[in-house]
């Protein structure tokens, strides 16, 4: 018998349930080899425990260290601190995945398959933001001192590597703006250029400064393969490759630290559809797979590829691809073709 995996599940709120429940019964169908420990955060949490991030949650990753999270409902006002933002800065959880890759065709671009690396606790979102008041207003300067540091630059770009590496991919892309901010993202192309050096033969290197790649994203993005780059950079371009492949709406995205990893649709709750039965669940399934490959389980992944591509090409498409089926036929279909 499998040895079962000790997973968190946040179901989450709005249709995160219906959502997180196809799922783990899609999953049951292939067997991975979860064992689930649900618990509630955002609204859900609130409602259980009276905080978005309740400690049973953060001491469940803390056990199990791998979750797969469903969409929260960010509470309006109430000082509540960010789940997102905690969670990250609470486990490390210095990569952001986020791979693009068409699922229908139809769209824009045909058979786009890239995969970005976001470093995700430093740069401008660690910023120290100020005002400088002069005469009369008191607002009359804003100041942000952003940071990267040696140490995590090499982290993030040496994780970009070892993952085109495992996946058999060509080529790593080192995004920069390292002709005007010399320093903060000077040190991440230096950084870039050292780890290249040891993956020399086995991984090709390029370097692009962000305004470029972004045009050549869209223009012609063939040529990209695995972008690595620093937080902010990393924030724009990932939903632009999104953009790519037809939007929001299927793209899964990772958390990945050392100690946890956090899988996640990088949807939100949607509640002007939640209860219907109408949501689409390939978004998190997709990031269920990422959670699969992570625990060195890539044939389960793929298993679940073929079952997506499988109900799409039999043209099951759900109401938010211009179908008609419901998140029960979709999850039937998927299974059927698994
Ligand atoms: P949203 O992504 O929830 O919804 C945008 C639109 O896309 C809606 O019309 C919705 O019905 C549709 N949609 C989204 N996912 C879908 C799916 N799986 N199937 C079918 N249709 C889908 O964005 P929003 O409305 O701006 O945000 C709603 C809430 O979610 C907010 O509280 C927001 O803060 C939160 N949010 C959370 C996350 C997260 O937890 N990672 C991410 C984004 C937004």
């Amino acid at each position: 018998m499998t040895q079962k995996i000790p997973a968190t599940l946040i179901p989450g709120d709005g249709i995160g349930p219906e959502i997180s429940e196809a799922v783990v019964r899609i999953l049951g169908a292939i067997e991975a080899p979860f064992e689930w420990d649900s618990q509630a955060a955002g609204m859900a949490g609130i409602d259980a425990h009276g905080d978005p991030l309740p400690k049973s949650l953060l001491e469940s990753i803390r056990k199990t260290g791998l979750a797969l999270k469903g969409p929260l409902t960010t509470p309006v006002g109430g000082g509540f601190r960010s789940v997102n933002v905690t969670l990250r800065k609470e486990f490390e959880l210095f990569a952001n995945l986020r791979p693009a890759r068409t699922l229908i065709s139809g769209g824009r671009y045909e058979d786009i398959d890239l995969v970005l690396f976001r470093e995700n606790l430093e740069g401008y979102y660690a910023a120290m933001e100020h005002y400088l008041p002069v005469e009369n207003d008191p607002k009359a300067v804003a100041i942000s001192t952003g940071y990267n540091t040696r140490a995590e630059c090499r982290r993030i770009i040496t994780y970009a590597f070892e993952y085109a590496v495992k996946n058999n991919r060509k080529k790593v892309t080192i995004v920069h703006k390292a002709n005007i901010l010399k320093l903060l993202t000077g040190l991440f192309l230096e950084e870039g250029r050292e780890v290249a050096k040891k993956y020399e033969g086995r991984v090709e290197m390029n370097e692009r400064i962000v305004d470029a790649c972004a045009m050549q994203l869209v223009m012609d993005p063939y040529q990209f393969d695995v972008i690595v780059t620093t937080n902010l950079f990393g924030d724009i371009l990932s939903d632009q490759i999104a953009g790519l492949i037809g939007g929001l709406g299927m793209a899964p995205g990772a958390n990945i630290g050392e100690k946890a990893a956090i899988f996640e649709a990088v949807h939100g709750s949607a509640p002007d559809i939640a209860g219907k039965g109408w949501a689409n669940p390939v978004a998190l399934l997709m990031a269920s797979g990422l959670m699969l490959q992570h625990i060195g389980r890539k044939d389960l992944a793929d298993r679940l590829q073929t079952g997506i591509d499988g109900a799409f090409a039999s043209g099951v498409r759900t109401r938010d691809l211009g179908g008609s089926a419901g998140t029960k036929e979709i999850t039937d279909a998927i299974i059927h073709h698994l």
